[in-house]
């Protein structure tokens, strides 16, 4: 018996304890952070976090996350992992009737030039830079009522696409936009196929906001910016059926819901 209990208490013996720790709500979507101890190395689906001088640590969920998030922690005294379970959510589904036809079905010189637009976004979503703006949080690019969310399922001219992975503001064509976190511009495209005006700006550590179907871009590549510094105007360029800006959130390229993250309009 004495035997029995010291074996099944040794797995705990073994096992270094965490210090590192979760913040908020694990849930599809969701831009997670949390915190590790001094010393202590994270790593996640087989990418090293970078982490800040405070000790905190970003990462992020895809709509279809399922099972349980599972980082892999070092510290002074060895491995070991730090599990949640992953909250599933529901997704609504939205219907976009009168679309002009090449947007939703493209012809094969629409398919080029989104093939070619595709390896700049990709390069740009690509970047990888140890700093850490995003610990600022975010504040609305333009503020105005909420006509899209994330992870709805899109019927396009009645033919089901790709979810929605981002927030649509509804905000009338020319309306200053600004940058939701400080950061570096990665992107600043005038007219994409799918995003019309497009930029992308770097929060550091993967993380990365997205202003598409803006109709005037006011930033160059490589560009500093404050939170709150006018970026852009919106505008209706891009796949869309009437002025709103499409406001996205990725890590590493993984788009995410920058909605739990705003403040209250
Ligand atoms: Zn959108």
């Amino acid at each position: 018996m004495r035997i029995a209990l010291a074996l099944a208490l040794l797995p705990a013996l073994i096992a270094p304890a965490v210090a590192a720790s979760i913040d908020g709500e694990v849930a599809q979507g969701a831009l997670v952070t949390g915190i590790a101890a001094p010393g202590e190395r994270i790593a996640y689906d087989g990418r090293e976090l970078h982490i800040a001088p405070d000790g905190r640590f970003v990462l992020g969920l895809g709509r279809d996350a399922t099972g349980n998030l599972t980082l892999d922690v070092t510290g002074p005294a060895g491995k070991t992992t730090l599990s949640r379970a992953i909250t599933p959510r529901e997704w609504q589904i939205q219907r976009i009737d009168g679309l002009p036809d090449k947007k939703v079905n493209p012809d094969p010189e629409g398919l080029k030039r989104i093939e070619a637009e595709r390896a700049r976004i990709k390069a740009a979503r690509a970047v990888d830079r140890v700093a850490f703006d995003w610990e600022a949080g975010l504040q609305w690019p333009a503020k105005g009522r909420i006509s899209g969310v994330y992870g709805s399922q899109r019927i396009l001219n009645g033919e089901a696409r790709q979810p929605h992975l981002g927030l649509d503001v509804a905000v009338p064509e020319g309306t200053p936009i600004a940058a939701a976190a400080p950061g570096v511009v990665t992107l600043a495209e005038p007219d994409l196929y799918f995003t019309g005006g497009t930029i992308i700006i770097d929060h550091g550590a993967g993380v990365q906001t997205l202003y598409a179907h803006l109709s005037r871009v006011d930033v160059l590549v490589g560009q500093s910016v404050r939170a709150g510094d006018v970026i852009a105007l919106s505008g209706k360029t891009g796949r869309v059926t009437g002025a709103h800006l499409h406001f996205g959130l990725a890590w590493y390229g993984l788009q995410l819901d920058p909605a739990p993250l705003l403040p209250a309009q």
